[in-house]
């Protein structure tokens, strides 16, 4: 069955695009679409599918805070009646397709319905994200290639400021890894009163993606369903969209980043032309203005993100020092731990990240930083 639907694509595909129809086979296609999950909240707007009435009032309550800050938030916005499902793995059909199982939320314009995991890292901020493609008015469809979900992201991290570093960071190293890497230090010191050396580690992070021609950015539309991306390279556009859409609307407001759409408009243009784009966020065609700009965008918070998603690259350099040093240790309290980016002048402190800092001993067999500790150094 899975064969036919994925030769037939009669059904519209999520996102933006739907696919012409050919030699339809309706009741296939039917017994093959999501069953909607059981308890059903409707409101005024809409209504919420959940697996219960917690989960749907749950899910109620984040659509009455963020739908109008959202329209309040953007020009040219507004919502039509919405229908939210909240599934394990968010799709439109029985079984999902490749494209859409990595995703932990999509949007249907010819459903008008929003599916998201509930299993999503900040389902607030996906479901933010979602909305906004959902809230669009025409002047915005002028943005070209991944630009929109740029946006959508950059909107989800205005009105989630909760779960906004940890957004930033992951858009950011994305679209670094696809552009070249990042580098990043480890120093490693230990906290004795004796003389002793510590020790530093570079690190590059560098990922699949890498190579990417950040212009690609304005002719792939890398969150359709109908654009077949490996996962790393389809995060690495997401990024780069993010770099773009967060610098113009950094220098120009959302308005701004409209205003391009309005002109592309009056001029007859099907699209913003991409120059336009580059020289409202001070960015060239060259791979490294993308990548710097990337990198350069990666401040503190967003630098204690990157270090939790990556946590072993911490636990490796005390080990190298541990090994080079020869010295045994107790407690991860000895050392003093810092990562800085090498570019640019973001560091943060292993002892400023608790939960990490407790991950990171365990990991080395280490004592944790006694609560003590921390109680005296807040005197
Ligand atoms: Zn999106």
């Amino acid at each position: 069955m899975s064969e036919v639907l994925f030769g037939v694509k009669t059904a519209p595909l999520t996102k933006h695009l739907v696919f012409p129809v050919a030699g339809v086979a309706g009741v296939l296609l039917l017994s093959c679409m999501a069953t909607p999950p059981t308890s059903v909240l409707a409101f005024d707007g809409g209504r919420v599918l959940a697996a219960n009435q917690g989960e749907a009032e749950q899910v109620e309550g984040l659509l009455d805070r963020l739908q109008p800050e959202l329209l309040a938030l953007l020009p040219d916005t507004e919502f039509e009646d919405l229908d939210v499902w909240i599934q394990d793995t968010p799709s439109l059909y029985r079984s999902p397709t490749h494209a859409s199982t990595d995703a932990e939320g999509l949007w249907s314009p010819t459903h008008q319905r929003i599916m998201l995991s509930r299993h999503a890292d900040h389902i607030e901020r996906t479901l933010a994200h979602e909305l906004t493609h959902a809230a669009l008015g025409e002047s915005w469809s002028l943005l070209p290639g991944s630009m929109e979900e740029g946006l959508a992201d950059h909107v989800s991290g205005a009105l989630c400021t909760s779960g906004a570093a940890r957004l930033r960071a992951g858009r950011l190293s994305s679209a670094c890894l696809a552009t070249g890497g990042v580098s990043l230090q480890v120093d490693v010191t230990p906290r004795t009163d004796a003389p002793q050396h510590g020790w530093s580690a570079a690190i590059r992070l560098k990922g699949t993606a890498d190579g990417t021609d950040p212009m690609d950015v304005f002719r792939l539309a890398a969150g359709l369903s109908s654009t077949r991306l490996e996962s790393g390279a389809k995060r690495g556009f997401y990024g780069l969209a993010y770099v773009a859409v967060s610098r113009v609307v950094d220098r120009l407001g959302y308005a701004g980043l409209q205003e391009l759409c309005l002109s592309a408009a009056e001029q007859g243009l099907s699209q913003v032309p991409p120059r336009w784009i580059l020289d409202a966020a001070g960015l060239d065609e060259e791979v490294e203005s993308w990548r710097r700009a990337a990198a350069m965008g990666i401040g503190d918070a967003e630098l204690g993100e990157l270090v939790r998603m990556y946590p072993s690259f911490i636990s490796d350099a005390i080990r190298g020092y541990l090994e080079t040093a020869g010295t045994e240790l107790a407690s991860i309290e000895d050392l003093d731990v810092q990562v800085r980016l090498r570019e640019g002048t973001s560091l943060i402190r292993l002892s400023e990240l608790p939960d990490l800092e407790t991950r990171v001993a365990r990991q080395l067999e280490l004592a944790p930083r006694a609560p003590m500790t921390v109680a005296l150094a807040h005197r």
